[in-house]
């Protein structure tokens, strides 16, 4: 199987790939936590993202489309990518060149005044990247790692990511809308409660 997992930030992407990807044995695919560990490693891709980054812009298309050409597996969800109308067409033309077709663009639906709220207060853990809600206390209770704020969780820096959603990445839908693929799920409720909507769209998919 193959997804596109579309929704602003702070929409709860991260935290269903991983359980999408689990249930049905799909790659992660997650490029802000590619590129988080392209930075702190300090690789040429990492030196050119940082910038964009920290200022809640997207790194330039053709970089990040590279990056997830070279990684692509057979069954795979896309996680933040693709995040512009040239990458929806580079993964378009992608998907072509290697015979596969995508099955659902699954686009998580959270009211605005909700998603600031979740990104100005959320914790991540600094080890296995887990995202929780605030005022969580460390240490994780998954692997026992640290939890601290992400750098780009600032008010200014969520204004301009959000900025660049509305821009940007909304126009997707419409674009996958018209390719039969878009699939509109509510994103609010539980983790547990969004999987199973998740699930049961796919089902009908
Ligand atoms: P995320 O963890 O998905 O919120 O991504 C964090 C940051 O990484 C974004 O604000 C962008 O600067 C960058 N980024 C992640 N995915 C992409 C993408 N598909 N295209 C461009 N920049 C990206």
């Amino acid at each position: 199987m193959r997804l596109v997992l579309l929704g602003p930030p702070g929409s709860g992407k991260g935290t269903q790939a991983v359980r999408l990807a689990q249930a049905f044995g799909l790659q992660h695919v997650a490029t802000g936590d590619i590129l988080r560990d392209e930075v702190a490693r300090q690789t040429d891709l990492g030196i050119k993202a940082k910038a964009f980054m920290d200022a809640g812009q997207l790194v330039p298309d053709q970089l990040v489309s590279d990056m997830i050409a070279g990684r692509l597996q057979a069954d795979f969800i896309l996680d933040g990518y693709p995040r512009s109308l040239p990458q929806a067409e580079s993964l378009t033309h992608l998907l072509k060149q290697k015979g596969w077709t995508l099955d659902a663009a699954l686009n998580l639906q959270v009211p605005e005044d909700e998603i600031v709220a979740r990104l100005s207060g959320r914790l991540v853990c600094l080890q296995c990247k887990t995202v929780f809600p605030a005022g969580t206390e460390s240490p994780c209770q998954k692997c026992g790692g640290k939890l601290g704020k992400r750098a780009d969780d600032n008010a200014n820096v969520i204004r301009e990511r959000l900025n660049v959603y509305h821009n940007t990445t909304k126009p997707l839908e419409n674009y996958y809308q018209k390719l039969g693929l878009l699939r509109e799920v509510p994103a609010v409720g539980s983790p547990d409660e969004i999987f199973k909507r998740l699930c049961a769209t796919l089902k009908r998919a």
